[in-house]
């Protein structure tokens, strides 16, 4: 693995020498000082390039620098900066001080996007933003991780709104050599992997992001051995048609791989970020078969070492390709492969639709899966159902591990700083500890308000010139440019809408009622305003309608000023937003939002959150910590609309607007809502709980069982994949021959002592033929009220006697009311200690079914 310290190539005065490692350290990018340093550097200049301090090396003169490397102040700054830096680098981990003894963890982090940092423009919206804060959340506890991901040489589109309100996608060419990453070098060239593509192979560059402790390599197909359409691939995040979609994901998954073992890196955990990158499995699985593996084999070992995060249960969020097209794609591979091309195919296959889905694949080749809330966890548990048989949705095997984000990243500097003043000094290493959040209590009202006001300003500010961009560049008049320096009050009630604007998200749904909403508004003594923001995908045309919708009303007489609609929505602008505004609206239909993760950046900062009970807002909201727009239903998609619509109008008016005027000098009611926020959002929905829970819960187990397997050359990894075979043939004679639930039974075979009167004994005998009984876990299944709904029990049965001509017997105690048939059933399922999870062998045999 290369560990050379990453350096920008440009000469620096050696005062100042290693801003040139700072540079190009994403770390920069959650420390303020260091953000700081880059801009005072020149402020003009940091602002034009977008933030980029590798851009802003390369834009200053010799003689600017040399200037910085003589300003005493700068010095002592630089200095700061650059000890916290090396602190932060050499600092014990988490990591190494909980798993120390687990140091042969590597993590393979696989992700279309990114977002780092509004610098690095490869990310589109909450998908990469949360990847970025994973792998900065990964780099402080010290995880053993390496992410995987794609360099789009235009990125992902910047957004342009025109004097009516329409859309314009632009795109850059970036130069690569002055972003905030470093080619891999081999030798001194530019270090390549090729992949076969059909009729051809694709040269792809390896570049390597910095971030904290840990690498990302992204792999770009922009190289002179390509073919002009070739070089394309890469172009755009999220671009292109189809095709392009497909060698995109060759690209990320095979090409990725392949980059892992050019650089020597053979991780014991792949996870897969959302399905797109689902390809990986199969490049593995490649690897195991050249080395001699039977298929079956190969594809348990494969499986060990596999997590994956499924994101969304919106149908067009999971990729899928028509089977002959991934015939034309993965040509090569199952030329090399022929014998195994179904048994590839069926990995990906939908049944349902004939097409090849990657989340199919991803499923059929991870050992643990997992969704990104508690709700979105139980939505994906009826939603892949059938990969397992006949069980419970609440038995399907995917978990969840609810989304958090980076708190460095998205907490203002303002309210860090009143956090290091109020709170425990280890806050930012214990975010976990609720119990020093408690602090955020005796925090002064007037400190709080303060910063809260500072951000809005600065937010106010933001806007207007947002909007005088667009005006300018739309050829407005000056009359109509001029006139934005009065939009937006910066004490009024400021309520924040900014997100992708993907329809179930429902940007416009404030809108609904125009003539109650204008009335909310137009209030003198009690002013609202909302602030919208958002890009919508160019092939989006409903989402970009709801742009010019929201255009259209904020031109309109009444809303002038008090509605507008900012464009180009990045995480730069994201930071104004969620630290700026006073209440997050978010109200997408339920439950297609799978977390959510704006909403957490805004509580972070004492925003208050108004919402759908949708996503991670399920589990968050407390009664409260913010506010809850409708019921916890899926209703009928117009009825819910309806409810919501009601719903939000009534606790503006009722609740929200009330609570924010009731003030003398200082909303104190308010107030203590931003502190009951603080202090039960920030502990939980930040993504070092939630790395740690990904490493406990999914890493730890998987690099463990990844070892186990391929130890003593794929000895258990051939024993599991045998077993699940011959199980797999046999089960057809498992039989449930015989129940018996009389009670009667009690009196003879249980201890007086332990007769209770409202349990009795079943008993069953179950046939297995060849297969031993040992091997399977006998069970009985009821359903309990509990007051809300119905309950599934689950009692273990016990063998008792001898196994007699493939005929065991089985007792328990259940409840004594309940009836074989009408009340309970009786079921045998195969086990192994091997298994990732309950049900890797979806073979149930019940003596009922209620499903
Ligand atoms: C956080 C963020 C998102 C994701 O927000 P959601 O609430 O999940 O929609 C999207 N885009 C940007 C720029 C962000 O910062």
């Amino acid at each position: 693995m290369q560990n050379a310290i990453l350096k920008v190539a440009k000469p620096l005065p050696p005062a100042i020498e290693r801003l040139s490692e700072l540079a190009i350290n994403l770390w920069f990018s959650w420390n303020p000082d260091a953000l700081q340093l880059f801009a005072q550097m020149d402020p003009a200049k940091w602002a034009q390039t977008g933030h980029n301090p590798v851009r802003l090396l390369y834009d200053l003169d010799d003689a600017t620098l040399e200037a910085l490397s003589n300003n005493t102040d700068f010095l002592v700054q630089y200095r700061q900066v650059i000890s916290k830096f090396d602190a932060y680098l050499n600092d014990p981990t988490w990591f190494q001080d909980k798993h120390g003894d687990r140091g042969y963890v590597q993590v393979a982090y696989f992700s279309a996007e990114f977002g780092f940092h509004e610098s690095l423009p490869i990310y589109s919206g909450g998908l990469g933003i949360l990847a970025g804060d994973h792998a900065k959340s990964a780099s402080d506890l010290g995880i053993p991780l390496v992410g995987v991901g794609l360099l789009y040489k235009k990125g992902y589109f910047t957004q342009k709104i025109d004097a009516s309100g329409g859309q314009h996608s632009e795109l850059y060419d970036y130069d690569f050599a002055k972003l905030p990453i470093a080619p891999v070098l081999h030798e001194g060239a530019h270090r390549t992997v090729s992949i076969d593509m059909p009729g051809r192979a694709i040269t792809l560059q390896i570049w390597q992001v910095q971030v904290g402790r840990n690498r990302i390599y992204l792999l770009d197909a922009d190289h002179e051995a390509n073919n002009p359409a070739d070089k394309e691939l890469t172009a755009q995040l999220y671009g292109g048609n189809q095709d392009t979609r497909i060698a995109q994901e060759i690209v990320l998954g095979i090409g990725g791989v392949k980059a892992l073992r050019a650089l020597g890196i053979y991780p014991n955990v792949y996870h897969i970020n959302e399905g797109h990158a689902a390809f990986l499995t199969l490049e593995r699985l490649k690897e195991l078969l050249h080395l001699g593996l039977p298929f079956h084999v190969a594809v348990e070992t494969v499986r060990s070492a596999t997590v994956f995060t499924t994101h969304t249960p919106v149908p067009a969020g999971h990729d899928t390709f028509s089977i002959g097209m991934v015939e034309h794609y993965l040509g090569p591979l199952f030329h090399e492969l022929s014998r195994h091309k179904q048994a590839i195919i069926a990995l990906g296959l939908d049944h349902h639709t004939g097409q090849f889905n990657m989340t199919h694949l991803a499923m059929n080749t991870a050992g643990l899966r997992n969704g990104v809330s508690k709700l979105h966890g139980q939505v994906s548990r009826e939603m892949f159902k059938e990969f397992h048989g006949h069980i419970d949705a609440n038995e399907v095997p995917i978990g969840s591990i609810t989304n958090g984000v980076h708190l460095d990243t998205w907490t203002a500097p303002e309210w860090k700083e009143l956090l290091d003043r109020f709170l425990p000094g280890t806050w930012r290493e214990e975010q976990g500890n609720k119990h020093q959040w408690q602090q955020v209590e005796v925090i002064p009202d007037e400190s709080i308000w303060k910063v809260h006001q500072q951000l809005k300003d600065d937010l106010v500010r933001f806007a207007r010139q947002n909007i005088m961009e667009q005006r300018k560049r739309n050829g407005e008049s000056e009359e109509r440019i001029a006139e934005v320096r009065q939009y937006l009050n910066p004490k009024a009630l400021t309520i924040g809408f900014a997100r992708r604007f993907a329809t179930y998200k429902r940007a416009n749904m404030i809108f609904n009622d125009l003539y109650r909403l204008k009335k909310l508004i137009s209030d003198p003594d009690r002013p609202v305003q909302f602030i919208f923001a958002g890009k919508a995908h160019p092939a989006d045309y409903p989402g970009q309608e709801l742009i010019r919708e929201i255009y259209r009303i904020s031109q309109m007489k009444e809303f002038i000023g008090k509605v507008v609609m900012l464009e180009n929505y990045d995480m730069n602008m994201a930071r104004y937003l969620v630290q700026g505004v006073d209440v997050w609206l978010n109200n997408p239909r339920r439950p297609l939002e799978a977390s959510g993760t704006s909403g957490q950046k805004a509580a972070m900062n004492g925003v208050l959150n108004f919402s759908v009970l949708d996503g991670w807002w399920e589990e968050g909201y407390n009664g409260m910590n913010g506010w809850a727009i409708g019921s916890t239903g899926t209703a009928d998609w117009a009825v819910q609309e309806k409810e919501n619509t009601q719903s939000i109008y009534h606790i503006l008016e009722k609740e929200i607007i009330p609570l924010y005027y009731n003030q003398g000098n200082l909303p104190h009611q308010w107030i203590n809502r931003m502190k009951r926020s603080i202090q039960s959002l920030s502990p939980v929905y930040n993504t070092h709980r939630m790395v740690q829970d990904y490493t406990e819960e999914t890493y730890l187990p998987t690099a463990d069982r990844a070892r186990l397997f391929v130890a003593n050359h794929y000895e258990i990894a051939t024993k599991v994949a045998d077993y699940k075979q011959f199980i797999r043939n046999n089960w057809y004679q498992v039989k449930i021959i015989g129940i018996d639930d009389r009670s009667a039974k009690l009196s003879t075979e249980v201890p007086l002592s332990e007769i209770k009167p409202s349990t009795k004994e079943v008993s069953a005998q179950v046939h297995f033929g060849p297969i031993w009984p040992q091997d399977t876990a006998v069970e009985i299944i009821y359903y309990e009220d509990n007051g809300e709904k119905w309950e599934q029990r689950i009692i273990a049965m016990e063998p008792t006697g001898e196994l007699v001509e493939h005929i065991q017997s089985y007792k328990a105690a259940i409840p004594g009311h309940l009836i074989h048939g009408p009340h309970f059933s009786i079921r045998v399922r195969p086990i192994s200690t091997n298994f990732a999870h309950s049900f890797e062998l979806s073979l149930v045999t019940s003596t009922l079914s209620w499903q």
